[in-house]
């Protein structure tokens, strides 16, 4: 439309510095082709405010919702409520080229809380930039799930933590986690201190798309196969409300 048919601007110009406890600015999506290797340095233990995990766990869910209408994200809102999972939706397509295989619109462990959405945007952005094409999640919701030998509630229990089991590469192989991690527990997954003992391109990926994603500060906790043996089948990326922790282990 021509400008000068433009509505006349009634509000004032946001102001330069946000005040105080305004929300950081939605997130600047990661810059094309920039794809590091898992022995760049992870950055700080404590998140900036303005780092993505920070952001998305920060959201309403009224502005959650707004952000995934505003950015068009392939999801929709699941209108069953979900005992303590905020604002319930579902994946409904790729996102950035990247299919997120999920358990089926029968199954509750499908359901996916809005601010998570947010999270596996920029999730699959950062794993198509390493040639993934393809991401298989186990389970997302299980409801009341706690953290193994703790009375704390697991981000599982709001649908803000994703399972996942196998990544698929660009040529369509599947990559599961098991048996292509390369590290044995208590090894250093990420930095320049960090074990790998394997030298398969397969388990490069997954160690180079890993440790990136906690460089970008997509999630706030990421546990991987050198976590536990629990772990030694998936990773699990979770975004967490009180957390300003990167935690990669
Ligand atoms: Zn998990």
């Amino acid at each position: 439309m021509p400008a000068h048919t433009m509505p006349a601007r009634t509000t004032p110009p946001p102001r330069q510095r946000p005040a105080p406890r305004a929300l950081p600015p939605p997130v600047q999506l990661a810059k094309p082709g920039k794809a590091v290797g898992f022995r760049t340095p992870l950055g700080p233990r404590r998140m900036k405010a303005n780092e993505p995990a920070m952001r998305f766990a920060s959201l309403t869910s009224a502005a959650c919702r707004k952000e995934v209408v505003a950015r068009k994200l392939p999801v929709s809102f699941d209108k069953k409520g979900y005992g303590k999972v905020g604002l319930p939706v579902r994946i409904t397509g790729p996102m950035h080229g990247v299919t997120i295989r999920t358990a089926p619109k029968s199954s509750k462990y499908g359901v996916l809380d809005c601010r998570l959405a947010l999270a596996f945007e920029l999730m699959a952005e950062v794993l198509a930039q390493h040639g993934v094409r393809e991401l298989r999640i186990g389970n997302i919701y299980r409801p009341g799930a706690q953290i193994r030998g703790q009375r704390t509630k697991s981000q599982h229990s709001h649908a803000l933590a994703a399972d996942v089991s196998a990544f698929v590469n660009a040529k369509g192989k599947v990559i599961p986690v098991e048996g292509n991690w390369g590290a044995a527990i208590r090894d250093l997954p990420c930095g320049p201190k960090a074990v790998m003992k394997s030298k398969s391109a397969d388990a490069r990926l997954l160690r180079d798309a890993v440790c990136d994603l906690s460089r970008r500060g997509v999630f706030h906790h990421i546990l991987t196969p050198s976590a536990n043996h629990d772990h030694r089948n998936h990773f699990h990326f979770d975004i967490a409300r009180k957390s300003k922790n990167r935690f990669m282990k």
